[in-house]
């Protein structure tokens, strides 16, 4: 009797401090989580594509939710010296998730090894729009992308058959990366209990031109697949259901890519705004509390 009345007493007061440490330490060795806000770092810096235009555009996607905080790091050029990559040294553990709007040179030996360890520690990356160009000679990069600009040697590619089964072509058959002039195009949920795609509906058309990128090439491992496009041929596609959006894991990171966003109207527009702040929020946290794309 004496023992247990002891016993029952402890947990509680063993919880009750494990609660208030637990919550202590989680404000001082979490500033990537601070105040309910996610620290968010858009990379950027070599394009080709207008990344001075849309990355004030997604920062203000993101800041407009009220759910991040957002800092942009920018690379030198190709055509600054060698040496002022030094100064390119982002703090990726301060950062709930990273942003990629950028490719282009290499980033430094030091920078990718940091980066791999953010990853395995359980960082959170995106992918946006032509970010899949960035990096075919990293080895992790690419496990994590999934599928990327590539050519068709590069790696398998995936679609998906009218049945809604994942269909994998082996490297050197079938499209490279590529797409048809920008168009309008139907876009289809394929994993509508995820939480990114809750609420967005099962099938919808685009407002906007936009690119649909076809034949992306890669490892293609551990993805699940999120949305996809029906590429039409007769707009230069491929007649296939291209994938559009997915998310793989990296260590105990989480990744996230969206294909759409080509340029600030294309990016902006609320599904595209809306997966994309979504796919940012659920990279850094596991969840979605952001509302889908206005109806
Ligand atoms: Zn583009």
């Amino acid at each position: 009797m004496w023992e247990g009345k002891q016993t029952k007493g402890k947990p509680i007061m063993t919880r009750t401090f494990r609660l208030l440490a637990l919550g202590f330490l989680a404000t001082m060795v979490c500033p990537a989580m601070a105040a309910d806000k996610i620290n968010l770092l858009i990379i950027d810096g070599q394009h080709n594509h207008n990344w001075q235009a849309t990355t004030p555009a997604v920062k203000t996607i993101l800041t407009d939710t009220g759910r991040f905080n957002v800092d942009v790091a920018t690379t030198p050029t190709n055509k600054d010296p060698k040496d002022a990559w030094a100064k390119f040294k982002p703090d990726f553990a301060k950062y709930g998730v990273v942003l990629i709007n950028y490719h282009g040179q290499s980033w430094p030996a030091d920078v990718n090894q940091a980066f791999e360890k953010y990853m395995e520690n359980g960082g959170g990356l995106v992918f946006y729009h032509a970010a899949l160009f960035s990096f075919p000679q990293w080895e992790a990069w690419n496990k994590a992308m999934a599928l990327g600009w590539r050519d068709n040697k590069y790696g398998d590619r995936i679609t998906i058959d009218n049945d809604g089964k994942i269909v994998r072509t082996p490297k050197g058959e079938g499209p490279g990366g590529g797409h048809g002039p920008a168009h309008a195009f139907e876009m289809t949920t394929r994993l509508t209990d995820h939480p990114i795609m809750k609420g967005f509906p099962a099938k919808w058309m685009r407002t906007v031109k936009d690119e649909l990128y076809h034949g992306q090439r890669g490892p293609a491992q551990n993805m699940t697949l999120l949305a996809t496009a029906f590429s039409a041929k007769s707009g230069g596609g491929t007649d296939a259901n291209e994938p559009i959006a997915w998310i793989t894991p990296w260590g105990k990171g989480r990744v996230f890519a969206t294909l759409l966003g080509h340029d600030v109207p294309a990016t902006t527009q609320s599904d595209s705004a809306a997966l994309l702040a979504r796919g940012c929020e659920w990279a850094a946290t596991g969840e979605v509390t952001l509302p889908p794309m206005n109806k």
